[in-house]
Formats: structure tokens, C-alpha cells, sequence
């Protein structure tokens, strides 16, 4: 059970969502792509709208791996190029700075900066495990119990892999655990 747990950043993409009003960001960037955007109730990624069932249509589907397949691709591939943006203006605006006040708070961005990458880096990892995931025919099932973790927890965190007894289990116990 403790196995997911040494896999995530200690804040979860789901706390992070909820906390993203007041996320510092120190520039205006297309990162707020990175983030799931509630539409009518449902999560909307990147444009893919929720995914329908047609009715007896089973779980994890051929096409609802596809569209999860479509929602991880599109997010990895987003947060990538945020990476990638980083590091450019980084180079950038590190070239001259003569004034000692300027260049403090530059590192102090920068370091804001690095660390909001490094929870990219690990969000790019789950995404790339979950992919990884559709492709050995797991997506979708609880890590722990094995039941399915259905659709509507799927869409609004793609990267789920426990259903929400057992994460909801898993939060209660890790706090138990770190007071
Ligand atoms: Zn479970």
C-alpha cells in the first residue's frame, strides 16, 4: 500500500489543483494548460471532452484507452514544453543583471522556478507510468484492491492509480504517520 505513496510528490496533483488560485508564479505562461479546468461539473483536459459510455459498453474499452492515452499524451506533452520554457528564460534573463537587488530576487524567482519544475518532472513520471500502464492493460485498476477506479475519478485525475477508498486510506495513514 505504501508503494504509490513513494511515487508521488508529497503535494498530489489533486491538492495542487485545489490550492492553483494561490500558486505563486512569478511570470504569466501558458502553465495554467498544465492544470485540469472544470466544465460543466466535469474535468475538461486540453479540449477532450469527458468521455461518454455507450450503454453495456464494458470498462477500459478499446476507446477509452484511447482517450486516456489522448489526455496523459496531451498533459505530458504540455508540461514538457513548460520545462522547456523554464530553462530558455532562465538563459535568457540570467545574462546581465548588474544590480545586486535585481539579481537577488532573480535567484529567489529562479529557485521558485526550479522547484515548480521539479514537481513537473515528477508529474511527467506518473503520466509516463500511467501511459505504461494502458499499455500493459492495467489502466484504470485499483494498485491495492484491484477493483476499477471508474471513469469519472479517471477523468479528473488521469494519473490515479488507486481507487478512492484506498487513497482516501493511504492520506489517513500517512498523516497518522508524520503527526
Ligand atoms: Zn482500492
Amino acid at each position: 500500500m505504501a508503494v504509490e505513496n513513494l511515487n508521488e510528490p508529497s503535494n498530489s496533483e489533486e491538492t495542487q489543483a485545489a490550492e492553483k488560485p494561490s500558486r505563486t508564479r512569478t511570470r504569466k505562461t501558458a502553465a495554467a494548460v498544465a492544470q485540469p479546468t472544470v466544465a460543466n461539473g466535469s474535468v475538461a483536459l486540453f479540449g477532450i471532452a469527458p468521455y461518454q459510455m455507450k450503454a453495456g459498453e464494458e470498462y477500459m474499452s478499446d476507446p477509452q484507452m484511447v482517450h486516456f492515452r489522448r489526455i496523459l499524451e496531451a498533459w505530458k506533452a504540455d508540461l514538457m514544453q513548460e520545462v522547456d520554457r523554464t530553462v530558455n528564460y532562465m538563459q535568457d534573463e540570467s545574462a546581465a543583471l548588474p544590480d545586486v537587488n535585481d539579481r537577488a530576487t532573480q535567484e529567489e524567482e529562479f529557485a521558485i522556478e526550479l522547484r515548480t519544475r521539479d514537481r513537473e518532472r515528477k508529474l511527467i513520471r506518473k503520466i509516463e507510468q500511467s501511459i505504461q500502464a494502458i499499455d500493459d492493460g492495467d489502466y484504470g485498476y485499483c494498485d491495492t484492491c484491484g477493483i476499477e477506479i471508474g471513469l469519472r475519478r479517471l477523468e479528473a485525475r488521469p494519473t490515479a492509480t488507486q481507487c478512492i477508498d484506498c487513497k482516501t486510506l493511504a492520506e489517513i495513514k500517512e498523516k497518522q504517520n508524520h503527526g
